[in-house]
């Protein structure tokens, strides 16, 4: 649902306005919604250049660290979807 008007701003402005390029490092759970920062930002030599550095800094003050499977649910999804 892309055209919800009731948006959620859980990141700030810096994502929004100034690096949008930073969203891709943003997961987004595709049953429950929830959003994290890619677990990709910690990988080693992420932040070598100060571009990534903010983006990882920006992006870990504001949101949870959230790692998706393969179908794209957060753990707590998959977790769900294996119990049933
Ligand atoms: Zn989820």
């Amino acid at each position: 649902m892309s055209h919800s008007k009731h948006t959620k701003r859980g990141y700030s402005i810096y994502i929004e306005k100034w690096n949008p390029s930073a969203k891709k490092y943003i997961n987004t759970c595709v049953l429950c919604g929830c959003k994290g920062y890619s677990p990709a930002l910690e990988q080693e030599g992420f932040c070598k250049s100060r571009e990534q550095a903010v983006i990882f800094r920006e992006l870990s003050r504001t949101l949870p660290r959230l790692e998706l499977d393969e179908r794209g649910c957060c753990a707590d999804c998959a977790r769900i979807l294996e119990k049933v």
